[in-house]
């Protein structure tokens, strides 16, 4: 494994979500041009024909918009909590934030919607905060399952809530357009913790919110 895919395996697998670097050996813009360059060619093209010769730039450029969750840091969107809650103790609830992500496995785009919940003990966060920490690990490469997971853990850390929900329903692109060419067909994850795992009813409420139109 090389130094870059290290420092990516660190980054997903860390559980200090805050506590994260960029690599040092990230490779220029003109490696980055160049490589597509490659996949241009290999893909059977000319990268040199007039319509292509762009087109490097176009991608490198979209890669930098896809893949700038590598910048963000979830830990500190939610560093600011508050702890007003004049007593309020049931589900606060992010319903149908959009979820563009791309998946490890073929760098293909997934897309959907995630949910997230949880139930404040004491703290609570200002709730664009949650739909900014879903953008920020959406914006890396991904499966849906660590996709879920990290979210999950993200806001279980600096809110100590009693429970965390967390529900993504998504179109894997890798799954419609290659291999077996499943159309129409979407993945669902979820992640429970605390009062969400044990107390089934509170877990159907969830459910019950998610697939209300
Ligand atoms: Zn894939």
């Amino acid at each position: 494994m090389d130094a870059l895919a290290k420092t990516r395996k660190q980054i997903n697998t860390s559980s200090r979500v805050a506590e994260r670097t960029l690599p040092v050996d990230r490779p220029s813009r003109e490696q980055a041009l160049e490589a597509v360059r490659t996949l241009i060619a290999w893909a059977g093209d000319d990268p040199d024909r007039e319509g292509l010769l762009d087109t490097p730039r176009r991608v490198v450029d979209a890669y930098g918009e896809w893949f700038d969750g590598y910048e963000g840091d979830p830990g500190k969107e939610l560093s600011r909590t508050f702890e007003d809650v004049q007593g309020y103790d049931d589900v606060v609830m992010l319903r149908g934030i959009e979820v563009e992500s791309h998946c490890e496995h073929h760098m293909a785009p997934f897309l959907g919607k995630a949910y997230v919940a949880y139930v404040p003990d004491e703290k609570v966060v200002g709730i664009s905060k949650l739909a900014r920490v879903v953008e920020i690990f959406s914006r890396r490469l991904q499966t849906q399952e660590t996709l879920t997971q990290q979210i999950a853990t993200a806001v279980q850390e600096p809110l100590e809530p009693k429970g965390v929900a967390i529900m993504i329903d998504a179109e894997d692109r890798c799954m419609t357009t290659r291999g077996v060419h499943l159309r129409h067909v979407s993945t669902v994850t979820t992640q429970f913790s605390g009062v969400f795992k044990h107390d089934i009813g509170l877990q159907e409420r969830f459910l019950n919110f998610c697939s209300r139109k």
